[in-house]
């Protein structure tokens, strides 16, 4: 058996963060992760501007690096096949990255024991402390394997279940490929009943489009529509022939769900944290990381779930409630939405800088 101080389950952009903050507290942290690294991770990769500013990484460094970094400085939004709207900006406002180069940097960075093509198979408790795949034993498990995290089954089952946002992408190396999407301007074009989009994001060479909604019913239909518009519009010829791969993850804001029990958190989507209005994750995952080392160095060597309370207080106070709405009011706010949308006032203070910018 192998001692550590704390366990962290999955080495994506929330086990990293936690991984680095703990070892720079001093702590002995070892992560585990069923893929090798790099790994594709199925994500826009688009990022709002304080990603960075929470990882302590300048954005110039990244790119430094040698890795593709892609400036956006304005957007197009509208409804899929409606007219659409430009909304530009002075300055940068965001980013793209590749998820396979992204999250590895960030790994590689955290300078941890990282154990990789590792699944978590079995989680006990010995005694005071959990003794993970019989080969180590830790205070502190900490789960980071996303939507499907296995730490986070043994917490979830005891929550309200969810509709999860199921999303489709590809992404791919334009290579002389002809595509109408400029390379600053992120491209979101919402379906008719504002239940979800579908994007287009360049990052240099590569493409990325994709479309994500909350809940599945027709979500198949919903995806083929996004990919003759795309085929019709020239922004991805040839969109139907593309590898398209499909994943699922929670968002916050539908009820209290468990991130803590005796020695154990959950952090990024393995808490179920992403933005209801724009489905990003990365942000959350970031934040919730630092916010979850944050309590277990204030914990002082106490494990229990008392001590690991305030992680729980914080994770809600980032993202409260959001109330349902019913069918009938749900169509009424779809319809206002849909005129609003034609609105470049409210496209650009609302949708854009409060839901998307998160711009305070
Ligand atoms: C199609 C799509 C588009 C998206 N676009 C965006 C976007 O543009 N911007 C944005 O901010 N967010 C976006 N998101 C959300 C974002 O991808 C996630 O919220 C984010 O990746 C969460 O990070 P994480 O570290 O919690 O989990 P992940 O990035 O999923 O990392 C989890 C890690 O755990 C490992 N793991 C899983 N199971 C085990 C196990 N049993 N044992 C060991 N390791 C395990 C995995 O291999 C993986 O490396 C998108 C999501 C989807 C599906």
């Amino acid at each position: 058996m192998t001692n550590c101080d704390a366990l962290i389950v999955g080495g994506g952009p929330a086990g990293s963060t936690c991984a680095r903050a703990l070892r720079q507290a001093g702590w002995n942290v070892i992560v585990i992760d069923r893929a090798r690294f790099p790994r594709d991770k199925v994500c826009a990769g688009w990022l709002t501007p304080d990603v960075f500013r929470l990882l302590d990484l300048a954005p110039a460094e990244y790119r430094d690096a040698g890795l593709t970094l892609q400036e956006i400085t304005g957007f197009r939004t509208g409804l899929l096949r409606g007219p659409s709207l430009d909304t530009p900006y002075a300055h940068v406002v965001s980013y793209a990255i590749r998820r396979r180069e992204f999250d590895e940097y960030l790994l590689r960075r955290a300078r941890v024991h990282v154990r990789e093509q590792t699944a978590l198979t079995s989680l006990r408790r010995d005694g005071r402390v959990w003794a993970a795949n019989e080969e180590i034993r830790t205070p502190f498990v900490i789960g980071a394997g996303g939507h499907f995290c296995p730490v986070a089954r043994r917490l979830r089952d005891r929550a309200a279940p969810s509709p999860p946002i199921v999303a489709k992408e590809a992404e791919y190396r334009l290579d002389g490929r002809g595509s109408t999407v400029a390379p600053n301007v992120a491209e979101f074009f919402f379906c008719n009943d504002l239940d979800g989009y579908g994007w287009c994001v360049r990052k240099g060479g590569y493409l990325n489009v994709g479309i994500g909604r909350r809940g599945g019913p027709h979500f198949n239909a919903h995806v083929n529509d996004f990919v003759s518009f795309l085929e019709s519009s020239g922004k991805a010829p040839g969109a139907s022939r593309l590898q398209w791969r499909g994943h699922a993850y929670l968002a916050s804001g539908v009820g209290p769900r468990p991130v803590v029990a005796d020695g154990l958190l959950l952090i990024g989507d393995a808490a179920g944290l992403a933005c209801p209005e724009s489905g990003e994750g990365i942000r959350p995952a970031i934040e919730s990381a630092r916010l979850a080392a944050q309590t277990v160095i204030a914990a002082g060597g106490r494990h229990g779930v008392e001590a690991l309370l305030p992680y729980q207080a914080a994770v809600s106070r980032l993202h409260p409630r959001v109330h349902g709405a019913s069918a009938v009011v749900r169509s009424v706010q779809a319809a206002i939405g849909r005129a609003l949308l034609r609105s470049p006032a409210f496209t650009r203070h609302v949708v854009l800088d409060r839901w998307f910018l998160r711009r305070s």
